[in-house]
């Protein structure tokens, strides 16, 4: 069973939803992990999610913790790069640790595209 953390910053929400509806055989067999409003709307697409904090309120540093302590497999966090974020050293922090801990990182839907298939062919 794979551990997966999903965030979406706003702007990015939509993607998400659309990446989680792209992917449902392989995100059911997942445990997933999210932000809390992020988490809110993959629960909306019928997945069981581990909600953790909003990310402005520490969600993000939360995963960031649960990855360095071996928790998580994969993270897939669609940043908006074109918005700002109150909560900037957070995301840094776990895009840091992400590279700490040798985790794989997707920040968009491309990417995450190409590590679930990667993911797969070693299944
Ligand atoms: P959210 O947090 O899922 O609670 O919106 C995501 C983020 O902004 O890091």
């Amino acid at each position: 069973m794979i551990n997966i953390a999903l965030i979406a910053h706003d702007g990015k929400k939509p993607e998400m939803v659309s990446f989680v509806n792209s992917n449902k055989e392989f995100l059911k067999k997942a445990t997933i992990y999210a932000t809390g409003t992020t988490g809110g709307h993959i629960e909306k697409e019928g997945y069981n999610v581990t909600k953790l904090l909003s990310g402005p309120k520490g969600g993000d540093a939360q995963i960031a913790a649960m990855l360095a302590t071996g928790d998580l497999d994969l993270i897939i966090f669609f940043r908006d790069p074109l918005d700002k974020h109150p909560h900037e050293p957070d995301v840094q922090m776990l895009l840091r640790l992400c590279d700490v801990h040798n985790i794989p990182l997707a920040t968009n839907p491309k990417s995450a595209h190409y590590i679930l298939k990667g993911i797969e062919a070693t299944l």
